[in-house]
């Protein structure tokens, strides 16, 4: 797998495909690179707190502010291909268009109060935030020395991610006290999965 197809993968992983998270994840830790070890277990987290931690209420008393400030947001090929399935052709004039490049502008159009009204289809960006995105996890991710969990960023003023750390840290908790060492990104998926879904 190279280039877009990673991230292709990648989207459909965050967005609840269990057999595409335990795939990428054996190629992320079997490769052994500190950076990629980090990237799967934050993939973990951001799994959780797309698919197994409900998040709504944080969203809701945060009002929606990651979707409303920041830069554009640049989208993949497959991200726009989804739009248009969905949406038709014509979603493309709310989109922002850069050289080759479609960008989602901010505010953005496809949120209504503080929801999101194209959850099925969000871009691979929005299903990334925040564990999963390259630009918040940077610096951590420049530390990780490759054993053991890192310690993920979450942003400040984002208390959705401040509930999934702590959700997911206290599933790790206890299976580090049974493990007697830090559970493996996969462990930690099959723990959460354990104890979300029965
Ligand atoms: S993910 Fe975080 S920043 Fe975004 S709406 Fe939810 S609480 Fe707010
Ligand atoms: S597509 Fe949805 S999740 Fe992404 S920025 Fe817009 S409202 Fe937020």
């Amino acid at each position: 797998m190279a280039g877009e197809e990673v991230h292709r993968h990648t989207k459909k992983a965050l967005a609840g495909d269990v057999e595409a998270l335990r795939a990428l994840l054996n190629i992320l830790t079997g490769s052994g690179v500190p950076v990629a070890v980090y990237a799967a277990y934050a993939l973990v987290y951001q799994f959780a707190m797309n698919n197994l931690i409900d998040v709504s209420e944080e969203c809701r008393r945060c009002g929606g502010r990651c979707c409303r400030e920041g830069h554009p947001v640049p989208l993949y090929s497959f991200d726009i291909e989804e739009l248009v399935r969905n949406l038709g052709p014509g979603v493309l004039a709310k989109l922002i268009r850069s050289g080759d490049t479609w960008l989602l502008p901010r505010p953005c159009p496809f949120q209504e109060e503080w929801r999101c009204t194209i959850h099925r289809f969000k871009p691979y960006a929005c299903l990334s935030y925040p564990f999963a995105t390259e630009d918040e996890q940077i610096e951590e991710m420049k530390r990780y020395r490759g054993s053991g969990i890192p310690k993920l960023r979450v942003p400040p003023g984002c208390p959705a991610g401040e509930k999934v750390k702590e959700s997911v840290d206290a599933v790790a908790e206890g299976l580090r006290r049974r493990l007697g060492r830090d559970p493996t990104p996969q462990e930690l998926l099959e723990e959460l999965l354990r104890v979300y879904r029965g």
